[in-house]
């Protein structure tokens, strides 16, 4: 089957008692036993519900996984990813990522005695340099967020197989239509699903792809004893959204390619982040593994100033001033002081994230009313 066929198919079976086309909200808690031990393999909805099932079964077909699971947030899915470790076990994990996922590491588990080792996982060495008998998981993200640097996943991958560590992947900035790591070697997917898949800014939720049986029910067994899942009408809104994530993404990348050019000729934009571009050191590696370069880019002023930052964030119509990113309508941010202010200063200055760095998430709107919208604000 086709990407563009897959989308509005994945998961998706008629309701075997109605023929509903749309997979109906279970809103239940529970199930109702034929006899004691007797049931339609549905006992409790934190184990199990219908709606989450269609999803999970999308999510593993988005990725070519065989399996999927939905939590009720991406940060939930990371911490069941952590909850397969023990104490004294070593992630190695990248130094430029997502700042609710260096929180979680750093402030909760950390607490718990697992150790975090952040590298440059540009540069796949790095990652065979910190390797030790105690690493048991590779975490990455690429293109990381904010600054698109790019970590050639089948070269992390094939370290890790050979020392038999986990590896996963944040794929959230590319979502499951530009980049499908499993097919790359990565041992788990994590998505939030807050972002491109459900597309819509109205939902708050995790997923994890893998192949492997027993990883799966390993996973399974964490999403339920911790209890992080999703509720049916969320698990709803994120199959309606994928949906329409081919035509989506297909839009947020023509969008991102035209305003990434736009900046980057404009005079008073000092450097743009984006993978498309030739100069971009990770620009071989994106071509590789990714089908396009999504519509996540950031930028910074030639007046490197906060002030001039933001003067300029709050200077836009269209780009709405807020965090997160993937859904259809535009949206701009500051890092330093909204996604990424849980990292401490001297670390974020030192990883090249500035204090005048703006990230723009791109959306589905006329690129020309985005161009003047930003044109306006820059001035
Ligand atoms: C938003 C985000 C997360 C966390 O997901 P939530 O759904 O907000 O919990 C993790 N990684 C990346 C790259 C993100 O953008």
């Amino acid at each position: 089957m086709k990407r563009a066929t897959t989308y509005i198919h994945a998961g998706a079976e008629p309701d075997p008692s109605t023929g509903a086309i749309m997979t109906p909200i279970f809103q239940t808690s529970t199930y109702v036993q034929e006899a004691p031990g007797k049931n339609k393999g549905y006992e409790y909805a934190r184990s199990q519900n219908p709606t989450r099932k269609a999803l999970e079964d999308a999510f593993a077909i988005l990725e070519n996984g065989k399996f999927g699971l939905a939590f009720s947030s991406g940060v939930a899915a990371t911490d069941a990813v952590i909850k397969l470790l023990a104490p004294g076990d070593e992630v190695i994990c990248a130094n430029d990522m997502y700042g609710g996922t260096y929180r979680l590491f750093t402030k909760v588990f950390e607490r718990f005695g697992i150790v975090f080792k952040y590298v440059d996982t540009t540069n796949a060495s790095n990652i065979e340099s910190a390797v030790t008998n105690k690493t048991k998981l590779v975490w990455i993200e690429t293109p990381t967020n904010p600054l698109m640097n790019i970590t050639d996943i089948a070269a992390v991958a094939a370290i890790t197989k050979s020392k038999n560590i986990l590896l996963a992947v944040d794929n959230t900035f590319a979502s499951p239509a530009l980049q499908n790591p499993l097919d790359l070697g990565a041992d788990i997917i994590m998505h939030s699903a807050t972002k491109y898949l459900g597309g819509h800014s109205d939902v708050i939720q995790g997923a994890l792809m893998m192949n492997d049986a027993e990883l799966r029910e390993r996973l399974y067994f964490i999403q339920k004893s911790c209890g992080a899942v999703p509720g049916p009408m969320d698990c709803f809104l994120v199959l309606r959204g994928i949906k329409t994530l081919g035509v989506r993404m297909k839009a947020h990348c023509e969008n991102g390619k035209l305003i990434a050019n736009w900046l980057q000729n404009n005079p008073k934009v000092a450097k743009v982040y984006w993978p498309g571009f030739e100069d971009h050191p990770g620009h071989a590696v994106a071509k590789k593994q990714m089908t396009d370069f999504g519509g996540m880019i950031s930028f910074e002023l030639k007046n490197d100033s906060v002030e001039e930052a933001n003067r300029v964030l709050s200077s836009t119509h269209l780009f709405s001033l807020a965090e997160s990113l993937g859904g259809v309508e535009s949206l701009i941010n500051h890092p330093a002081s909204m996604t990424h202010a849980s990292i401490p200063r001297e670390e974020r200055i030192k990883n090249g994230l500035n204090d005048s760095l703006i990230r723009l998430s791109v959306g589905i709107e006329d690129a020309e009313d985005l161009i003047d919208d930003l044109n306006k604000a820059i001035g």
